[in-house]
């Protein structure tokens, strides 16, 4: 019997090493560091964006993000139901309310063609998720926005290296956030990062980010910051991470190709759509959803799998399901079937960068093995 395979596993092989011993040795190991601008300008600049502000993790990013585009009572900020919740309670705590779409069946992103009928009066923004390795369609997004006045705010978490129509995710809207957490193409343990080409707003993350110090008369304060500081032990670990994206990526496209082309003739499942007009896929996990003539679900496929010694995990729930959120009266007696299906039937198979052709090799036999039942 061969070891469990983990869901991810980070690659940490580069100058991570190197780079921390750097900061041991200097002593430079809080958000003081050195790092920590180089980390924040080679982020802006692969995705060709003015400024970066490196905070302590993708969730925070978003908070900052909301609350510096001014988001708050009132406010409605259009998003897709099926994502991680750290995007609808960035709106929430902001004091304002998500208003969500359904995604689409194929690439799991949210259905453009639903916002237009959410937008009222008081829309202030839409959030855009980029999920699970195909970007969402950008070009109908950024019209209605500015047909409506709205701002973009673009979640690229799961998006490093990633373009749409040639231009870099992450590089979209008023305002753009990353995360690093290890199953991110690029990690730093735990970290994120706000992008903006507006000075203004960068400022006030910049704020935000530092419990709002102000720089005249420290230790007096005219707004509600937070400590969302990044340490230069996890620049230090980014950088190292960020000068192999090119390799990441094309890793990420080698192994999606795999899982492909062992699981083509696999009857049961739907796999992630390889590309779209406007980008080709680039696999932050490589997802299956099973077809409802299967007689279970995600759930029961998963123990199956964790019984043959592979491991998995679930879609991302939908945010109007989410028990904290109906018990604040949210999305009462709202449906979105596409998202509540993909829920209840998907999930990913290991897809780190670290995952060898031996194992997605193993993966999907052990997958077909529990197909066949
Ligand atoms: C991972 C992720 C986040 C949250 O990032 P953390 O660093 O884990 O807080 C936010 N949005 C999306 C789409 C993500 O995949």
């Amino acid at each position: 019997m061969s070891a469990f395979i983990p869901v991810n596993e980070p690659l940490l092989n580069g100058n991570e090493k190197k780079y921390l011993i750097e900061c041991i040795d200097t002593g430079w190991i809080s958000s003081e560091g050195p790092f920590i601008k180089k980390f924040e300008e080679s982020v802006a600049e692969q995705v060709s964006r003015k400024f970066g502000i490196a905070v302590s993790n993708g969730s925070v990013a978003l908070d900052a993000a909301v609350l510096a585009l001014g988001i708050g009572k009132g406010d409605e900020v259009i998003m897709p139901t099926f994502t991680i919740i750290s995007c609808a309670a960035a709106i929430v705590r902001a004091g304002a309310v998500p208003v969500l779409v359904d995604a689409d069946p194929l690439t799991w992103n949210m259905d453009v063609n639903q916002i237009e009928t959410k937008i009222t009066k008081r829309t202030k923004a839409i959030m855009v998720v980029h999920i699970y390795g195909l970007p969402v369609d950008m070009d109908p997004i950024l019209n209605l926005a500015s047909k409506h006045g709205l701002k973009v705010i673009e979640d690229a978490a799961e998006m490093h290296g990633q373009t749409y129509k040639g231009k870099p995710c992450g590089s979209f809207g008023d305002i753009s956030t990353f995360s690093f957490y290890p199953n991110k193409h690029i990690t730093t343990g735990e970290g994120g990062m706000i992008l903006t080409d507006d000075p203004i707003l960068a400022e006030k993350c910049r704020s935000l980010r530092n419990l709002c110090f102000k720089p005249e008369k420290r230790f007096v304060h005219d707004e509600l910051g937070f400590n969302f500081r990044m340490t230069n032990l996890q620049a230090a670990l980014g950088l190292a991470q960020l000068e192999r994206l090119e390799e990441f990526v094309q890793k990420k496209r080698a192994m999606g190709a795999s899982y492909h082309a062992l699981l083509e003739v696999t009857n049961g499942i739907q796999t992630p759509i390889r590309k779209t007009d406007y980008a080709d896929n680039i696999y932050w996990v490589f997802g299956i959803v099973l077809d409802e003539e299967k007689g279970y679900n995600a759930e029961e496929a998963m123990k199956r799998l964790a019984s043959l010694g592979v491991g998995s995990r679930p879609f991302f729930y939908p945010m109007h399901l989410q028990p904290v959120f109906k018990k604040m009266g949210l999305f009462k007696d709202e449906v979105y079937p596409v998202a509540e299906n993909i829920a209840e039937r998907g999930f990913y198979v290991p897809s780190g960068l670290a995952i060898t052709e031996e194992q997605i090799a193993v993966v999907s036999e052990k997958l077909k093995e529990v197909l066949q039942s």
